[in-house]
């Protein structure tokens, strides 16, 4: 620290990003990055897009914001587009939290949470999740403080009903309910149906997973104009040109392709069902998933340990150190052929255990 960094700054713990390690090619199973690549009409795109780039992008994202509008069936008025959803995850704790209006969240879930709340100085609390890994909703009725759940959840990969959400939604009318819908696409229920009935629910979303982009750090807010007005302030008073000339062209071509994303969701959720399967048969526990990852663990081999044996042999998968969840690894859905490559190497290291 140099005797310059804010004091305010003095004992924050900033987020700890998934390795991305450049030393060797891995089978990257680590942060739930997609197998597939993205469509060729964004390559295109993008590329046609480079010949502007001495021009400043459009402050309002107007093209790609009324794709998702048409895509969602709302006006083009309830989205903000953004560099990534870490980045309206980030604004949602800027805007709507502060001293007398905390945020609340499970005690396992994303880890950037509790460093949003922490940069913004914001209160927060955490609420312990269920033994099977399972949010209880009936722990968030009626609090009015802020909300952020992660549905479905991570790295649990565990989903709620959208009429669950709702009926936190509901019961707390005077505070914000923020739903990150990260993995939603993977077989979850969205809940930016939800939005013109309540003036307090935000969804955020991204093309990161569903749709190959994690590279190019595009994400979205939907939610009621006035959220969304909010939302903007933050934006202009932070990064008014968030989102780049490059990154806006593909997000567009991604959308005009969206059967193909689509399809490829659809294929990895055959494979984790594959993995899941092949993974129980080996005697794992793996929680029901409805994301793009699944969280397992074995009695016959700790956490950190297969993860390491994982590494050595050229296969990355997610490790916590959190004491909950540490006896469990976090697997990113990759092709049928990784994950065939990464159940023979789990083989291979049990087998060396026994
Ligand atoms: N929410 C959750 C639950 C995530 O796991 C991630 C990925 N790290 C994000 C949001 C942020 O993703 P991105 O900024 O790439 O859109």
């Amino acid at each position: 620290m140099s005797r310059f960094f804010s004091g305010k700054y003095e004992s924050l713990e900033a987020y700890i990003p998934g390795e991305q390690p450049q030393d060797m090619k891995y089978i990257k199973l680590n942060t739930n990055e997609s197998p597939f690549p993205t469509s060729q009409k964004v390559a295109n795109m993008t590329e046609k897009e480079c010949v502007s780039l001495r021009l400043y992008s459009d402050p309002e994202c107007t093209a790609l914001r009324e794709k998702l509008a048409q895509l969602y069936k709302v006006e083009d008025e309830n989205v903000l587009v953004t560099n990534g959803s870490d980045e309206i995850l980030n604004f949602a704790f800027m805007a709507f939290g502060d001293t007398s209006h905390p945020f609340v969240f499970p005690d396992v879930t994303y880890g950037f949470y509790t460093v949003f709340a922490d940069v913004n100085g914001v209160p927060y609390e955490e609420i312990p999740l269920m033994d099977n890994f399972k949010i209880n909703i009936n722990d968030y009725i009626g609090l009015n403080k802020n909300i952020v759940i992660a549905n479905p959840n991570a790295p649990t990969g565990i989903a709620l009903k959208r009429e669950q959400i709702e009926k936190i939604i509901k019961s707390n009318p005077d505070a914000v309910v923020v739903v990150d819908e990260a993995y939603v696409d993977f077989g979850a229920e969205s809940c930016i149906p939800l939005i013109n009935k309540y003036d307090n629910l935000l969804v955020a979303q991204t093309f990161s997973k569903s749709r190959s982009m994690a590279g190019a750090r595009l994400g979205y807010g939907i939610a009621c104009k006035e959220l969304i007005r909010d939302l903007n302030t933050i934006k202009y008073s932070t990064n008014p040109y968030n989102v780049n000339r490059l990154t806006m062209a593909a997000g567009i071509a991604a959308l005009e392709e969206n059967d193909y994303y689509m399809e490829n969701c659809k294929k990895i959720e055959d494979i984790r069902q594959f993995t899941a399967n092949e993974l129980e048969k080996r005697g794992f526990e793996v929680l029901p998933s409805r994301t793009n990852f699944i969280f397992a663990k074995s009695d016959k081999i700790s956490g950190e340990k297969l993860y390491l044996s994982l590494k050595e042999r050229g296969v990355l998968i997610r490790h916590f150190t959190k004491e909950k969840i540490k006896d469990y690894n976090r697997i990113t859905i990759g092709t049928r052929q990784e994950m065939e490559i990464f159940l023979n190497t789990v083989d291979e290291i049990i087998k060396q255990e026994e």
